[in-house]
């Protein structure tokens, strides 16, 4: 006979041990995580960890902005001082050529700017000055987030999960949620796992690429694919340091993302649709040789000194992608009691401590601090979707 909690929560990656830590802060007495491999063990330990509020969807703004100041200060926001979320605050510096990304960038830019983001427009010799390894002579506009940077998800998923565990929140490793229990009118009651039943009034499903399971035992479609995108570690003869700040290439074919790693090597990555894989799975996939050569070339169009860099070192990860390219988070009308995130999209990082928040909130039937309505389900029935104006790809 297992103790009832008042909230399950399926997965353990950022988002679920956000959620989880959010309940129990909030005042939830009786949470329990469910999470079938470990914490942080999913997609998240694949993130680039890239944090910045440049978005052209500004609904995102405001969830990045307040995920922005829990980063900034982590262990205290979650009141445990071994928390830690490996935050590097570099900056963040967006670029466009003339071309059809120069008018969303504008307006992106200058919607921070009425939102009260600090976001400075850089001449090229100004940004030269913060990426001096980098080439901006081609640039026609270029914005600086002084407010951004990277952090480690691996580490924010873990210090979330501990900080729960020290609120007295149940988190069980190893336990594989198998189907959800439902009363005669539909209404969630529980899950169903190998190691027996789980009652609870709500259920929070924050599992990502496996958020299709919940189509399984629902039947609500959940329109979300596993999608493969590569990271390289490229090691160049100019070293991208810490102080350097993480450089977003709306010029280049693949929307390059750079930024420092480990203080002296590049980490890039392509900001563009990857590749659709037939069944959700996280585990690591090939890099083939022609495509970091491809990768190589676009980052030394940009960085010069970069065409005689090696690959250090390489690995994939997968986005849980929608149809616009952003979340699904809120209730699901259809089935009372189920409150979903999915479909990051490759962003969801940078918005972990709001999401974890505010779908808290909605759990515990609270005001949300940010609305959840641009964010629901049924906005890929009604087609109100929150496409962002970069076109495809996790810049959103
Ligand atoms: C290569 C890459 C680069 C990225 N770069 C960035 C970036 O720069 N900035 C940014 O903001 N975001 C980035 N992201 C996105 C970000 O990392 C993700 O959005 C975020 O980590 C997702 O967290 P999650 O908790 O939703 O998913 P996950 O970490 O995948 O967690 C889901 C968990 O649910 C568990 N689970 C699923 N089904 C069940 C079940 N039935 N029973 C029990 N447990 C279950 C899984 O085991 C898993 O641990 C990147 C992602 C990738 C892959």
């Amino acid at each position: 006979m297992h103790n009832n909690p008042d909230v399950i929560v399926i997965g353990a990656g950022v988002i679920g041990a956000s959620v989880a830590w959010h309940l129990a802060a909030l005042g939830a007495r009786n949470v329990l995580v469910l999470e079938r491999g470990q914490i942080g063990n999913g997609t998240s330990s694949q993130s680039s960890g890239i944090l910045r509020t440049h978005y052209s969807v500004i609904e995102n703004v405001a969830l990045a902005r307040r995920s922005w100041s829990a980063f900034k200060d982590f262990a205290a926001y979650v009141g445990d001082e071994d928390a830690a979320a490996g935050l590097v605050p570099c900056g963040y510096l967006i670029a466009a050529p003339e071309g059809p990304k120069l008018e969303p960038l504008r307006a992106a830019l200058a919607a921070q700017q009425a939102s009260g983001i600090p976001v400075e427009l850089l001449t090229p010799q100004q940004a030269a000055e913060r990426l001096p390894i980098c080439r901006f002579d081609d640039a026609a506009l270029i914005g600086f987030e002084p407010e951004a940077g990277f952090a480690d998800a691996t580490l924010v998923a873990t210090s979330f999960a501990r900080a729960a565990r020290r609120r007295g929140v149940r988190i069980l490793e190893g336990v594989a949620v198998q189907g959800l229990l439902r009363d005669e009118h539909g209404r969630v009651t529980g899950v169903d796992t190998p190691q027996g039943r789980f009652h609870a009034g709500v259920v929070v499903s924050a599992q990502n690429i496996w958020a299709t399971e919940l189509a399984r035992w629902t039947g609500i479609a959940t329109p979300v694919k596993p999608e493969r995108h590569s990271v390289l570690a490229l090691e160049g003869p100019e070293a991208y340091t810490y102080q350097m700040p993480v450089y977003k290439d709306l010029g280049s074919p693949g929307m390059l993302y750079c930024r420092s790693y480990g203080g002296r090597q590049m980490l890039v990555s392509e900001g563009t649709v990857g590749e659709t894989l037939a069944e959700p799975d996280n585990e690591q996939g090939d890099i083939p040789m022609d495509y970091v050569a491809e990768v190589g070339a676009q980052a030394a169009e940009r960085f010069p000194s970069y065409e005689t860099a090696g690959l250090a070192s390489s690995w994939t990860g997968v986005y849980d992608v929608t149809p616009d390219w952003n979340p699904v988070l809120g209730r699901v009308p259809e089935v009372p009691g189920l409150v979903v995130a999915f479909g990051f999209s490759g962003h969801g990082f940078k918005l972990s401590p709001a999401v974890g928040r505010v779908l808290a909130q909605e759990a515990l039937g609270m005001p949300t601090d940010v609305s959840l309505a641009p964010y629901a389900l049924e906005r890929f029935r009604t087609g109100q979707l929150l496409t962002g104006s970069y076109g495809s790809g996790a810049v959103s």
